[in-house]
Formats: C-alpha cells, sequence, structure tokens
C-alpha cells in the first residue's frame, strides 16, 4: 500500500469516524423526560394517560405509556402528573402590529408591535401564527431575523400585502393594498408581491351585499393560477355562498371566514372536499360585540391579559362589561337595532360549522385576533370553545388548532402533533381540556424548542398612553 493510499484511507477516516465520534460527544445533550401527564394526540385522536416524553435538544426523542417504558438514565425528570399536554397550537388567520391600545391602523404598523403580537401568541402557547394580509415591510425584516434565530415569540407567517377590487373592500381602512383591474395585472402583481417571499396570499372577495365593487373570477382565478404555479397557497376573506363556490371552483386553498349568508349546500361541501379545502371559521371575530350583549365576558378576568395588555384597556373594557350588566334595557335596545344582525350572522356561521365537520372538511383556527380588543393568542382559545359550542368535540376542536394548522402549512413533520423526531413545542395545562375545552386556558407552561419559555418575560406593554 502506497503513501497516498495510506492517506486516502486516513482522510477517509477522518470524515466518517471524527463526525461519527462528535456526534457521540453530542448526545450528551440534555435528555428531559416529562412523565404521567395525559398526552393530547390530535393526529390519532386519541390521548395517552400516564404518558412518558423524551425530549433531547429542541426534539421529541420517544413517547410512550409509563407502563412500558424505560426513563433514560442521567436524564432530568419533571413530574407532571395530573396535568394535561397539548401539541404547539396554530392559528392561521389573525393581523399582528397593527393595533395599540382601542385603536387599529397602519400608522401603528412597526417591529416593535411585531414582536409584541408574536409574544402574545406564545404565551398563549400558539406557536405558528398567519398574519393575514396587511403587513408591509418591517415584516419581512422581523421574519428574516426570526428564521434566523435572532428574535423570538410565535412563528409568524404572512401573506404580506393582500388582493381586492379597484374601488372595493379597503381592508382595516387601508387602500393601498394589490387591487388588479383585470386578470393579466393580476398575475403580475403576483409575480411582484412573491417578491418578497410571502408565505401565502390573501384575497378580499366581499362586496357588502352589493355596495362595493368586487374582484371578477377571472380576476381571482388568475390570481389564485399564478400563486400556485409559484406554490404559495391562497386564503380567501368571504362572506356569501355563491362566491365561496366560484372561489372554490377556481381552486382556492382556504376560506378565511365562515359563510354567513346562506346555509353550505351540498354543491358547497363537494367542491369544499374535491377541493381540499381548509376552513378557518374565525367565530370569535363574528361573535364580537355579542360577546358583551351576551354578557359572556369572564375572559376579561384571564390572567394573561394584565401581562400582555395595557390596564387602561382592560379597565375600560370592564366598565363596557359592566354597563351592559347593569343596565339590561341598554342591551335590549342594542340587540334590536345594531347586535341582531350579528347575532343572525353568527348562529348561520355556527350551523355551518357543525356542516363542514360533519362532512368531513377539515377546519383549522384562524379568529382574526389582533385588532384592538381582540386579544391575540386568548382569542384563539375562545375559538376552540366556540367550536364545540357549533357541534365539534373537544379532540375536534383540538386538531382545528393543530395538526390541520400544520398540514395547511405544510409543516406536519415537524409540527402540530408529539411524536418522535418533531419539535418539543407544546403547552402543559393545568386540567383537561377533553373534559371542558376552556381548561385549554389553564396554562401551567408553554415549551418550544425543547425547553420552558418564561411567559412573564414575554410581556411588551406599549407605553402608557392610550392613542
Ligand atoms: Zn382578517
Amino acid at each position: 500500500m502506497n503513501l497516498w493510499r495510506i492517506a486516502t484511507i486516513f482522510v477517509f477516516w477522518l470524515s466518517v469516524v471524527i463526525p461519527s465520534h462528535a456526534q457521540q460527544v453530542g448526545t450528551s445533550s440534555p435528555v428531559t423526560v416529562i412523565q404521567g401527564a395525559t398526552l393530547i394526540d390530535p393526529v390519532a385522536g386519541t390521548s395517552i394517560p400516564d404518558s412518558v416524553i423524551v425530549i433531547e435538544g429542541q426534539n421529541i426523542k420517544q413517547i410512550g405509556n409509563a407502563n412500558n417504558f424505560k426513563v433514560p438514565t442521567g436524564a432530568r425528570v419533571i413530574d407532571a402528573t395530573g396535568k394535561t399536554i397539548l401539541p404547539g397550537m396554530f392559528s392561521l388567520h389573525g393581523h399582528v402590529g397593527r393595533s395599540e391600545g382601542l385603536e387599529s391602523g397602519q400608522q401603528f404598523y412597526n417591529r416593535e408591535r411585531i414582536q409584541r403580537d408574536a409574544n402574545a401568541y406564545l404565551y398563549y402557547g400558539i406557536t405558528h401564527m398567519i398574519s393575514l394580509g396587511l403587513d408591509w415591510d418591517p415584516m419581512y425584516g422581523f421574519l428574516a431575523d426570526q428564521r434566523a434565530g435572532k428574535v423570538g415569540g410565535a412563528h409568524l407567517y404572512t401573506g404580506g400585502l393582500g388582493f381586492a377590487a379597484i374601488g372595493g373592500w379597503k381592508p382595516g381602512g387601508v387602500e393601498e393594498i394589490n387591487r388588479p383591474g383585470n386578470a393579466q395585472e393580476g398575475r403580475e402583481l403576483v409575480r411582484r408581491a412573491l417578491q418578497k417571499k410571502p408565505d401565502v396570499i390573501k384575497l378580499w372577495v366581499d362586496d357588502q351585499g352589493g355596495k362595493l365593487p368586487n374582484l371578477s373570477p377571472e380576476i381571482y382565478g388568475a390570481i389564485i393560477d399564478e400563486a400556485h404555479k409559484n406554490n404559495v397557497k391562497v386564503l380567501v376573506h368571504l362572506y356569501a355562498l355563491d362566491e365561496a363556490k366560484e372561489l372554490m371552483r377556481r381552486h382556492v386553498d382556504a376560506l378565511a371566514h365562515s359563510i354567513r349568508d346562506k346555509e353550505v349546500d351540498e354543491e358547497f361541501l363537494q367542491l369544499a372536499k374535491d377541493n381540499k379545502v381548509t376552513q378557518l371559521t374565525t367565530l370569535v371575530g363574528h361573535y364580537g360585540d355579542l360577546a358583551y350583549a351576551e354578557r359572556k365576558t369572564d375572559f376579561l378576568d384571564d390572567p394573561g391579559l394584565p401581562i400582555l395588555f395595557q390596564d387602561v384597556v382592560l379597565q375600560r373594557l370592564r366598565e363596557r362589561r359592566a354597563r351592559t350588566q347593569q343596565n339590561p334595557e341598554l342591551g335590549a335596545v342594542l340587540a334590536d337595532t345594531y347586535l341582531a344582525p350579528i347575532r343572525d350572522q353568527f348562529e348561520m356561521a355556527l350551523k355551518n360549522t357543525a356542516k363542514i365537520n360533519a362532512a368531513g372538511i377539515p377546519i383549522a383556527i384562524g379568529t382574526d385576533s389582533g385588532g384592538p380588543t381582540q386579544f391575540p393568542g386568548l382569542w384563539e382559545h375562545r375559538e376552540m370553545e366556540l367550536l364545540v359550542r357549533a357541534g365539534l368535540t373537544p379532540m375536534q376542536a383540538i386538531q382545528a388548532a393543530t395538526i390541520n394548522g400544520a398540514r395547511f402549512l405544510g409543516l406536519e413533520k415537524k409540527y402540530g402533533s408529539l411524536e418522535p423526531g418533531k419539535a418539543a413545542d407544546f403547552v402543559i395545562l393545568q386540567a383537561d381540556p377533553l373534559t371542558d375545552i376552556t381548561n385549554s386556558r389553564k396554562i401551567e407552561q408553554v415549551w418550544m424548542n425543547g425547553k420552558p419559555v418564561e411567559r412573564e418575560k414575554l410581556t411588551l406593554k406599549p407605553s402608557a398612553s392610550l392613542p
């Protein structure tokens, strides 16, 4: 054997043996075991009682039941007996960075508020969230830093600036979004929008009952087609059944609100199935002021709110609650005028949610959280509660909040449930949401990347003055 050959073998030995030895040293990375909790598995639709979760580094290494499980020696063991563990949650429709106190608008949009909202979502165990269609350049700076591991909070995704008709819907009062006048312009604007690499595309197809111009099927069909050519999914804000059907004929990927004008029919359900459409229900958004009218505002007592939001905002909302509580007549007047259509639309949304769920069409959590008083993170838990009110089982509501969202984003191999090889992102609850869905708010800890999040340090309150 000549020297050259020996050298080659030595180099080969270096490249194979050294890294594998280095990896062995790497296995001394801390192993944590959480045992005794009930572990909810949204993929199987079951839960594992008395579970054992082995976490190595940022990922789940093993999962099982304590009866047939050998806890690795030397591991740090955390006893979670009596607790329930839920995978990190997904919200596919909210808006970050644009509200302050009881107001919202483009003028507030900045990095600090994006970070504040990302923190609020994470505080409540929402580890992934899509900000849907009102994001300006500060979002892309935030995302570059977050994806490089420089800043924390929930993983955010963006729809950049969405698409609506010329002279049509002004989302959040904003005129300057993408407004194509024909199909060709629609395609060009999609190509231009995609240069910034948004994660999804957002459409607004809503003529406010014939009051506003709307995107034509030809234009939104071209937008959807152009986005799909670039492997980007399209979500649509909408209201009406007929628009939903036409959008699904043009292969839209998700309906970002419930249908509220009519009951969904067989044709709708078949189109949704054929096109693998995901329904985001945004029930909590449609519920809106009904919560105050119906005096169902116990969410204002959630212990997280004083940590995340200004006292003055919470105080004003409590006063609003107190007013309707003390003056039932005021409630009746509101119900006759302002509240009646909201109630009708909400009831229709509940009915349609039940039908869509019964047809096996995937529902994922979307809430429109992030606007004033629409508390980011907390709203996602209220959405689960309203899904149960619509007729979903608690497990189905949890599936909507976890694996269905992960699948929509194509992240189900790493997130959305707890399995070996997936990220150790989860929420430890003090009580079981399968027996009462509101137990999902009894959060003891949120874990992300194999470590507990310091939730009380996520506070990033704005300045005390209210705009
Ligand atoms: Zn929205």
